[in-house]
């Protein structure tokens, strides 16, 4: 392959290659469509590499009916072939609510998201971040990245932004969403690595004390939140802590640096914690801080539909469905200890309308990932990897079918959508 040409044409130009963006582009080229993928790193994965979160929570609800597959299942299975997932696992939270996971090693998924990028003939465009967007009326035309080797521009018929933070559609002149009054931005967490843990003994310490000490960890101030949750690394005798919290817009660059700083300060004094007070963690030394804090929410775009919490809630039944979920409203305040977290009924599972991908003021952009068209509340469920994952397919589905038709996502065949959604394996309610 030779170098980067300073101006690309693309079907498909997928921003950010996180979860969602890995499942999209490589749905789109699978479908099809030329695609470059631009992440700023030099791996994919986001937060679930970079960010370190280490589980892929909730594939099923509570009684144990499917709502995510589809090429999410094919990261797991491929996680397995390499030996960097553990098991299914069903286990109970210190809510008392039901949850299903599976852990996984943050390094073998960039081998895994390569596989399948490289697979699929995606062009990935790495260590580039976004520059600008030129936009003419409701055209994104050009898209312009920063690159080792210059400024490259690349001219999508179909820009879909999954950078989390959506970057480029905040370029693109996208209008987003406001926090409702009472509400703040969810926090972020310096994930960190820790071990060598005697998993036996800790798992051998009743719930109720677990909780007590993640109490009394967080009254000493030695824990930012009042919690012990990890997610076992398959390779060692180590698992990925997330226990602290940063309050801050991470669209603030300053901010977003003061809490690296501090992130990594409060995963210092939970390491020591976990050292002194925590059973089966006496030998354990802090062993990494992810690459980057990880981050749950900053901007999310007003789209066609607006998803809320009642909807999930209900749940609502849409036509235009394309991914289903059963992770419950999970809001981990800015400040004190605890999580509010809404439970599911047992059969609970909710959908995602396509409308809530598309920008209102856009005509050939997709959003999928934690900035997709959804209330704060609503966005407390929907943001999880699995769930970002099935969004992310349904994403570049979509995004190929509309090259089709130049790049007009608000015109594909919604039927034919779901039914190719349906045979790659995805489930839609
Ligand atoms: C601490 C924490 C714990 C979590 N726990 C869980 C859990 O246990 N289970 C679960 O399933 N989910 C969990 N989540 C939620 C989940 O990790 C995220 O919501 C999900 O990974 C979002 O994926 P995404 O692809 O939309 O965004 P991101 O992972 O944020 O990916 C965005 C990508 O775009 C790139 N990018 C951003 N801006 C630019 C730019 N300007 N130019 C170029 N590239 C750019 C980034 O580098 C990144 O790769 C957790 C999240 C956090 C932060």
């Amino acid at each position: 392959m030779g170098g980067a040409q300073s101006v690309m044409d693309a079907d498909v130009l997928v921003c950010g290659g996180g979860v969602a963006g890995t499942m999209a582009a490589v749905a789109a080229a699978r479908h099809g469509a030329r695609v470059v993928l631009v992440e700023r790193y030099g791996f994919l994965g986001g937060n679930a590499t970079a960010g370190a979160v280490a589980q892929f929570n909730s594939w099923q609800t509570a009684n144990g009916r499917r709502v995510v597959a589809g090429l999410a299942n094919e990261v797991v299975a491929r996680l397995r072939s390499y030996g960097g997932a553990g098991d299914h696992q069903v286990f109970t939270m210190s809510t008392g609510h039901k949850m299903d996971r599976v852990e996984y090693a943050p390094e073998v998924l960039k081998l895994v998201l390569d596989d399948l990028v490289t697979e699929a003939g995606v062009q990935p465009l790495l260590h580039a971040n976004l520059l600008d967007v030129q936009s003419e009326g409701r055209q994104v035309r050009t898209v312009r990245l920063l690159t080792k080797g210059g400024i490259v521009t690349v001219r999508p018929r179909v820009l879909v932004d999954t950078s989390g933070d959506i970057d480029a559609l905040k370029q693109a002149g996208a209008r987003f969403l406001a926090l409702e009054d009472g509400e703040a931005l969810q926090p972020a967490t310096m994930m960190f690595r820790f071990g060598p843990i005697d998993f036996g003994r800790l798992a051998a310490v009743p719930a109720a004390e677990i909780a007590a000490l993640a109490r009394r960890g967080f009254e000493q101030g030695a824990l930012a939140r009042a919690a012990l949750h990890s997610a076992r690394d398959p390779f060692s005798q180590d698992a990925w802590f997330n226990i602290s919290r940063l309050g801050i817009d991470a669209t603030d660059a300053l901010a977003l640096g003061r809490a690296e700083i501090e992130g990594r300060r409060q995963a210092w004094r939970a390491a020591q914690y976990l050292r002194s007070a925590v059973p089966g963690c006496e030998d354990g030394r802090l062993v990494a801080f992810a690459t980057q804090v990880g981050v749950r929410e900053t901007r999310r775009v007003e789209g066609e539909h607006v998803l809320s919490a009642e909807e999930l809630l209900q749940p609502a039944q849409f036509d235009d469905a394309i991914a289903a979920g059963a992770y419950p409203i999970d809001i981990h305040p800015a400040a004190g200890g605890e999580l509010v977290y809404s439970a599911l009924g047992d059969d609970h599972a909710y959908q995602i309308p396509y409308r809530s991908l598309i920008p209102t003021t856009l005509d050939n952009a997709l959003v999928a990932g934690r900035g997709v068209s959804a209330t704060h509340q609503a966005l407390a469920a929907i943001r999880v990897m699995t769930i970002s994952m099935a969004v992310g397919q349904a994403a570049g589905t979509a995004a190929a079918m509309a090259c089709a038709a130049g790049g007009a996502v608000r015109t594909i065949d919604i039927p034919t959508l779901r039914a190719t959604l349906l045979r790659d394996g995805a489930c839609l309610a």
